[in-house]
């Protein structure tokens, strides 16, 4: 053993004393301990979305740390951050009469999110509606209800029993959506929990209808609709919260990542008035008994506000739209590439090549070599289960979409594969 960091879904064994260290990182450049320099044609985990090294960031959050660095939100106790960043998100949220809880990360918003869902029935006395519906390639972070819920079966296995009452539903297939609901009897849905684009499961963009049918869907059932736009949000899909994209106002949103652009842990539901009203209306009648430690962190949240002041300064927020048409213009050409089977790309600044099923057989770990092939040419992308996503920072130009294009070619050439698979059609 070489290494005590246990790196997160990482095959410790493999990759112990072989790691890639990162030292420093500015704009949408990221260097090595040896001074290289490389694309950060992922936003590191989907989440710098303003790039790197913004010290109007970096100033808010030692500001607030060296004035009030923490104190807990429990109870009555609040601080001006938390307050003010509430006040933003929810004047920018698609959501009815919204209210914020901040939690640390996505997985802690999603856990709060289907909790609230349970909660909000039981207490309207619904008690039967306890059911979680999710979709295929659906990934919603690592705690509980995240593991549960997911649609990466691969991610659901080897832990034992999971906590039950939930469906995975079709990817793409309204009327299969329509069909779960109808066997596990509507009246028993709590709520339905939608990436619009799902992220970690690959890269599957929106059909078109899906989201608005899904969301029609549950009206007419009365189930709750979650959004997870802990990837979708702040600019991924050229929106706040994504969701705006498609008309639909959901009863909750969870969001993460690009609150901050990484730069401090924060996390958070945006929760309706509706869903809100059995703790929120009459003192004395009902508390929430839920809520992690740093849930409303000052500094966290100050470092939140400073990346909302940045996105509006410098108008980046559309940018996830505008570049969409430029991603998938650089991407596109791919797709002649023998190891390719399918670029997804052309709604929002993420996209995902997938490698062919003879690639994949053939090449141990082949999205694994991919991205260090990718990484050697100078850009650094994200592995899947079948190839590599790109989510790069919305700073990011079309020239630099031009270079990440290059470098996951490069990558491609550099698989070890024998066999010359057939060309694509
Ligand atoms: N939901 C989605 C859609 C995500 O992509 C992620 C993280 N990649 C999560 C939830 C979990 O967020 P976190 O890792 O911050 O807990």
């Amino acid at each position: 053993m070489n290494t005590r960091l246990w790196h997160p879904f990482s095959d410790m064994a493999a990759v112990d004393g072989n790691e890639f260290v990162v030292d420093r990182a500015e704009g949408v450049w990221v260097y090595d301990e040896e001074g290289r320099r490389y694309l950060d044609g992922c936003a590191s985990l989907w989440y710098a979305n303003a790039g790197h090294g913004r010290q109007e960031i970096v100033q808010a959050a030692m500001t607030q740390m060296s004035k009030l660095e923490a104190y807990s939100c429990f109870a009555d106790i609040a601080n001006r951050p938390a307050l003010e960043l509430a006040d933003r998100l929810a004047a920018l949220a698609p959501v009815d009469d919204a209210r914020i809880f901040f939690g640390s990360g996505g997985a802690d918003a999603i856990d709060t999110a289907v909790k609230m869902a349970r909660g909000y029935w039981q207490a309207r006395g619904e008690h039967q509606r306890v059911h979680v519906v999710s979709r295929e390639t659906g990934y919603h972070g690592t705690h509980g209800y995240g593991t549960s819920i997911t649609g990466i079966p691969p991610n659901r296995e080897g832990w034992g029993v999971l906590a039950g009452e939930n469906t995975v539903a079709p990817l793409h297939d309204l009327d299969g959506v329509e069909k779960v609901f109808a066997e596990v009897g509507p009246e028993r849905i709590a709520a339905f929990v939608v990436e619009p684009v799902t992220g970690a499961g690959g890269v599957h963009l929106p059909t078109e209808g899906y989201i608005e049918g899904i969301a029609e869907l549950c009206r007419r059932h009365g189930v709750l609709l979650i959004i997870d736009a802990v990837i979708a949000g702040f600019g991924r899909l050229g929106r706040w919260f994504g969701i705006e994209r498609f008309g639909v106002r959901p009863d909750m949103i969870t969001f993460a990542k690009g609150v901050t652009s990484g730069y401090l842990p924060l996390g958070g539901v945006v929760v309706s008035g509706e869903v809100a009203a059995p703790w929120w209306t009459t003192p004395g009648e009902r508390t929430l008994r839920h809520g992690p430690t740093y849930s409303g962190h000052p500094t966290c949240c100050a470092a939140g506000l400073a990346t909302l002041d940045v996105y509006e300064r410098e108008n980046l927020i559309p940018r996830g739209e505008e570049l969409e048409t430029p991603l998938f213009e650089a991407l596109a050409p791919l797709l002649q590439h023998p190891y390719v089977h399918e670029v997804r790309a052309g709604f929002g600044l993420l996209a995902a090549v997938e490698l062919e099923q003879d690639v994949l057989d053939g090449v141990p770990d082949a999205p694994n070599a991919l991205l260090r092939g990718a990484r050697k040419a100078g850009v650094l992308v994200r592995g899947l289960g079948k190839g590599v996503a790109v989510s790069p920072p919305l700073t990011v130009t079309t020239d630099e979409l031009g270079l990440l294009a290059e470098a996951i070619r490069a990558g491609l050439d550099s698989l070890p594969v024998d066999a010359p698979v057939p060309a694509a059609p």
